[in-house]
């Protein structure tokens, strides 16, 4: 497997004044290998979407690297990152707030290709126009209305295009279909992955839970307050979570079964997310965690390699914290 994205032991800190800082991502390390999807989930605020933003320069990064195809995104000059940017390109969760409301589908869709100087007739740019409305499942008589006369998936629908327009290797998604009704978003992950066939294209898909990602993602990072705590394949993460945080995302998900939805052990997170300002002590899921030791406000749990391809960031599953603690494995 070839890797297209590395990002390295990535921080990104802004910079409040008074001396606050608020560490958005704290030495988070994943890659994505060409053609596949990863999945980025965890709750609002926990540095997903600057995550996503630095990867494609739009924020500078505070410390560690982003490799695009080899490429350290944030040492390319100006022409250069340019160059990258046409091969990277981004989704939001609202097409709407994303699509300029004065302009027509036209416009919005053509505008990153003038932008980049694509096309040299406006003759070859409009066929161009016509051939992304139609890969996204609208036609060419959309070309000429406005962003609003839509529904929000065929919005979603027009934002995809505009994504595609430059031909790009790399798309990060983020949350394109948290805003979507439930039948919808099936329909916007399905159009993704067929894009991403015919395409070969490779996709870092953001979300704020765990419903959804599971149709689309091959492997899946979960994030809590700027750290990852958890990255596996799809598969593993669904059926062996290890990470009390993960199990509690999953133990959200309502299960259609009524039967096993009774039975089931459901994690409810106790308090609220703390502030990225001023994080806990040791692992930042303390606070939360139902299985919280000592130990887990004095040290950062290390980012190992428990089972293969399966990473967790959790004293639970330290062998010398295990001996002492003897943790309840824990039963969904
Ligand atoms: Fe919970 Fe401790 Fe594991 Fe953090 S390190 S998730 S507090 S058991
Ligand atoms: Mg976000």
């Amino acid at each position: 497997e070839e890797k297209l994205l590395e990002v390295k032991n990535l921080k990104k800190y802004f910079d409040l004044g008074k001396g606050r800082l608020l560490k958005a991502v704290n030495d988070v390390t994943f890659h994505v290998n060409k053609g596949e999807t990863f999945g980025l989930v965890g709750e609002s605020g926990c540095g997903k979407s600057t995550i996503g933003r630095t990867i494609i320069g739009l924020y500078n990064k505070t410390e560690g690297d982003v490799l695009f195809n080899g490429n350290n995104v944030h040492a390319l000059h100006e022409k250069d990152l340019m160059k990258l940017r046409q091969k990277m390109q981004m989704i939001f969760q609202d097409p709407y707030a994303s699509l300029n409301p004065r302009s027509t589908v036209r416009e919005v869709i053509t505008e990153p290709m003038e932008v980049h100087k694509l096309y040299k007739s406006k003759k070859e740019q409009n066929e161009r126009v016509y051939e992304l409305l139609e890969e996204v499942g609208l036609n060419r008589d959309h070309a000429n209305r406005y962003p609003h006369e839509f529904s929000g998936g065929q919005r979603q629908r027009i934002g995809i295009a505009r994504a595609l327009a430059l031909n790009p290797d790399f798309i990060i998604a983020d949350e394109p279909i948290s805003a979507l009704d439930v039948s919808v978003q099936a329909q916007v992950v399905n159009l993704l992955k067929e894009l991403q066939e015919e395409k070969g294209l490779t996709f870092l898909f953001i979300a704020h839970d765990l419903s959804m990602v599971k149709q689309i993602s091959d492997r899946i990072g979960v994030m809590y307050l700027g750290n990852m705590v958890e990255l596996t394949v799809s598969n593993s993460l669904y059926s062996n979570p290890l990470h009390p945080y993960t199990q509690a995302l999953l133990s959200a998900i309502p299960i259609p079964d009524p039967d096993i939805e009774e039975s089931r052990e459901r994690i409810i997170l106790q308090g609220e997310l703390p502030s990225p300002i001023n994080p806990p002590s040791g692992c930042v899921f303390r606070t939360r965690c139902p299985f919280a030791m000592d130990i887990c406000s004095k040290e950062k749990p290390d980012w190992q390699e428990v089972e293969n391809n399966h990473f967790v960031a959790c004293h639970l599953y330290n062998e010398n914290v295990k001996k002492q603690h003897k943790p309840e494995p824990i039963v969904h």
